[in-house]
């Protein structure tokens, strides 16, 4: 089912990368940072397994983010997850 909204996915690892319920399936992050995504049995759709580590897996990132053939990869800038619990 497809939202209005964009919906943050649900599996996305806690971060500030997440893939939202845009996602077609294409896998094409996959194949350009495999170690970050992973998919939903069937790949229907796919969603961040882990969040960059540091500044060169950081770049890996964003060429997926710019990449993402249906715009459905973000970020929410330098905040973390756990900045995201600290405010909330
Ligand atoms: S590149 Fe974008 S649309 Fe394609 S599988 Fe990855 S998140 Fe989904």
């Amino acid at each position: 089912m497809r939202y209005s909204v964009k919906a943050r996915l649900a599996e996305n690892s806690p971060g500030k990368y997440y893939v939202d319920d845009y996602c077609n399936g294409c896998g094409l992050c996959l194949s350009l940072a495999g170690k970050f995504f992973d998919y939903v049995e069937g790949g229907k759709y796919y969603y961040i397994q882990r969040q960059p580590l540091n500044a060169d897996e950081d770049d890996i990132m964003q060429e997926a983010v710019e990449l993402c053939t249906m715009n459905a990869i973000h970020t929410d800038g330098d905040q973390t997850f756990f900045d995201i619990w600290n405010y909330s």
